[in-house]
């Protein structure tokens, strides 16, 4: 089978799904050429797993990157750009992000935009700034039709944010977090639509309910699970899935 991508970028790498998508891409038969590896701190405490994983795979790359940041981000382009010279990169895969519990009584605006900061403007820059190396990617590959393979920008989303689910407030009361991952829904769709003609897949993918500091020890989903699930899917994703919503498993979720 070949590598999913030849590059391919993981924000928010350092712990829970960011970290396990390195280590499963790392561990593949066929890795990508080049993984770089993304966190706030490569060099402080939190960056300590990924940089002992990063020590077992010379084709992991680590690399600075505060998605919140406009000169970091900056900064991160133009270090996977000359590390890759003029080849491109081909996925994308913008992980990081942040939850908020906040209730109807609870919610205040600083934590709302905090959490917009993360989940939309973040992605969002994130895909803005990297597009030179995606269309890069999309041209230099030899590829036709669209593909992790060829070039691709990936939104983890959640199915708390689908509008035609709405799934039950009292359950998830997370004003900011479900708004916001609905808001990033609407930045995938228009990412499709605009960059398709130019050999650029988008989707955004729910990776389940998975054991994370985020999704706590009472998920039914190990990260080993939804890792690889996510990861099955992105293989498999063709020109008809660009502008799609769909699970760690692959089944189509209503916006
Ligand atoms: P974790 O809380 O375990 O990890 C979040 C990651 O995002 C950390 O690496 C964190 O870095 C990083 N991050 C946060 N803000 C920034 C930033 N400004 N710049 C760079 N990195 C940042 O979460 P998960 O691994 O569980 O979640 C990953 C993605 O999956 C998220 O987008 C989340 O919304 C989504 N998701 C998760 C679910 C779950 O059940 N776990 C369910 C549905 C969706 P740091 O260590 O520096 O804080």
């Amino acid at each position: 089978m070949a590598a999913l991508a030849r590059s391919v970028l993981v924000t928010g790498s350092n712990r829970g799904i960011g970290l396990e998508l390195v280590r499963q891409l790392a561990a593949s038969p066929r890795p990508p050429q080049h993984i770089f590896a993304t966190c706030r701190d490569p060099e402080g405490p939190r960056g300590k797993a990924l940089k002992e994983l990063a020590a077992q795979h010379a084709s992991i790359k680590l690399v600075q990157l505060d998605t919140v940041n406009l000169p970091s981000i900056r900064g991160a382009v133009g270090a996977v750009g000359s590390h890759l010279k003029d080849q491109g990169l081909n996925l994308l895969i913008n992980n990081a992000g942040v939850s908020s519990h906040a209730t109807l009584r609870s919610v205040d605006p600083q934590e709302m935009l905090a959490v917009f900061a993360t989940n939309v403007v973040g992605p969002l820059q994130v895909t803005k700034e990297f597009l030179p190396l995606l269309e890069q990617a999309a041209k230099g590959t030899g590829k036709e039709g669209l593909s992790c393979g060829r070039a691709a920008a990936i939104n983890i989303s959640t199915k708390l944010a689908s509008l035609g689910l709405c799934l039950g407030v009292p359950e998830a009361p997370m004003y900011p977090y479900r708004a916001s991952k609905a808001a990033q829904n609407m930045v995938t769709r228009c990412l499709a639509a605009e960059l398709q003609d130019k050999g650029i897949l988008c989707v955004a993918i729910h990776p389940g309910w998975v054991k994370t500091d985020m999704g706590t020890e009472k998920a039914p989903l190990t990260v080993e699970q939804s890792v690889r699930g996510i990861l099955t899917v992105l293989a498999s994703l063709s020109q008809d899935a660009s502008g799609a919503f769909l699970d760690w498993e692959g089944n189509c979720l209503p916006w």
